[in-house]
């Protein structure tokens, strides 16, 4: 039976996680010998994308009630048509409220932000994340089918082709409990959430106007901007930069800190990034302790020095 995994897309265009979503699964089904089945609504990106991260079916549903989201309605489309037992979803915010309705729809149990491919199948045990992060657990589901998410950033985007094929599905999910008011879109040019590099900045930098200089760091490595939360409580940042407990879980590779004291609300949600770069001209910052790389200093002196750096080496 095949390893489902759903490959969440934006506008139509796959995200990241998709990829990271259909490596993972690809994985499992190895173990398995098995293949996996992608399902993915309303894509208009191309099913090549999804072979080549190891999905040998490709199942493309159509259905124009879906063009607005709705994790009731997202769920009811995925259980038309995945009758396996293991299904995997990014942990992505939309995939991950689709998750837990499937899960009940189908009897399934759920296991959230699962960090390695599972230590067996039988029954299914694996490793997840737990307490935002400053933990592991392993999860083992009792039940006969199982719905995994994957923490982003953890398994990799890894790239393991195989020759597909696609199916479209003409769907009419009813999806009437929810409507789309509006749709905040972020002021960065990249989702944060997707990011490989962040550079991120705190009440150190002592105003908005300063931001240029962590805007410029950005451009130079391609990284999206966020922010700590007293940042964007005041105003000087959009709320969609927020990063922490009570805002954006990121996990990129890189994790730039300017001027961030370190609080347990803010590394709550920026722990499992696999580099932390701290730049704070307080040697005493808590975030020091959770750093690979500190620089004590004043941001306003190395951040423009590194920046030119970066742009000499690249250059
Ligand atoms: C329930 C709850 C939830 C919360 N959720 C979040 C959350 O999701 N995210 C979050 O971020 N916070 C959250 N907080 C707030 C958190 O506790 C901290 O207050 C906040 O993270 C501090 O923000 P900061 O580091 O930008 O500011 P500060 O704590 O004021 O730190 C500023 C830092 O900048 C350094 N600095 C000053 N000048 C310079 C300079 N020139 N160069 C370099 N460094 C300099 C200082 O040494 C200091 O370490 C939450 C709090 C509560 C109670």
């Amino acid at each position: 039976m095949a390893v489902f995994v759903y490959a969440e897309n934006i506008n139509g265009v796959y995200k990241k996680a998709a990829f990271e979503a259909v490596a993972y699964a690809k994985a499992i089904a190895d173990k398995a010998g098995e293949t996996v089945t992608a399902i993915s609504v309303n894509p208009t990106d191309s099913s090549d994308l999804l072979y080549k991260y190891g999905a040998s079916n490709v199942i493309n549903i159509k259905d124009e009630g879906l063009k607005s989201f709705s994790a009731k309605a997202f769920a009811q489309a995925v259980s038309e048509v995945a009758n396996g037992n293991i299904i995997v979803f990014p942990h992505t915010t939309d995939a991950s409220s689709i998750a837990p309705m499937l899960a009940v729809m189908n009897g399934h149990s759920l296991i959230t932000n699962a960090l390695e491919v599972p230590e067996s199948l039988s029954p299914f045990q694996v490793k997840r994340k737990s307490f935002s992060g400053k933990g592991f657990m392993h999860a083992k589901s009792e039940a006969a089918g199982v719905i995994i998410t994957v923490s982003q950033n953890a398994f990799g985007v890894k790239e393991n082709a195989v020759s597909g094929s696609e199916e479209v599905k003409n769907l009419s999910v009813a999806n009437e409990d929810t409507k789309v008011i509006s749709h905040e879109q972020s002021s960065g040019k990249l989702d944060l959430k997707e990011a490989e590099v962040v550079v991120s900045a705190g009440r150190g930098l002592k105003g908005p106007e300063n931001w240029g200089m962590i805007e410029d760091l950005a451009n130079v490595l391609g990284a999206a901007t966020a922010c700590s939360k007293p940042v964007s409580d005041i105003g000087w940042r959009p709320h969609t930069e927020h990063v922490g407990q009570t805002g954006k879980a990121i996990s990129p590779n890189l994790y730039i800190a300017v001027g961030i004291s370190g609080a347990i609300q803010h590394l709550a949600g920026v722990n499992s990034s696999k580099t932390i770069v701290v730049i704070n001209s307080d040697p005493e910052a808590p975030f020091f302790k959770s750093a690979d790389y500190g620089v004590v200093g004043d941001a306003f002196q190395i951040i423009p020095a590194l920046t030119e750096k970066i742009k000499a080496i690249k250059g």
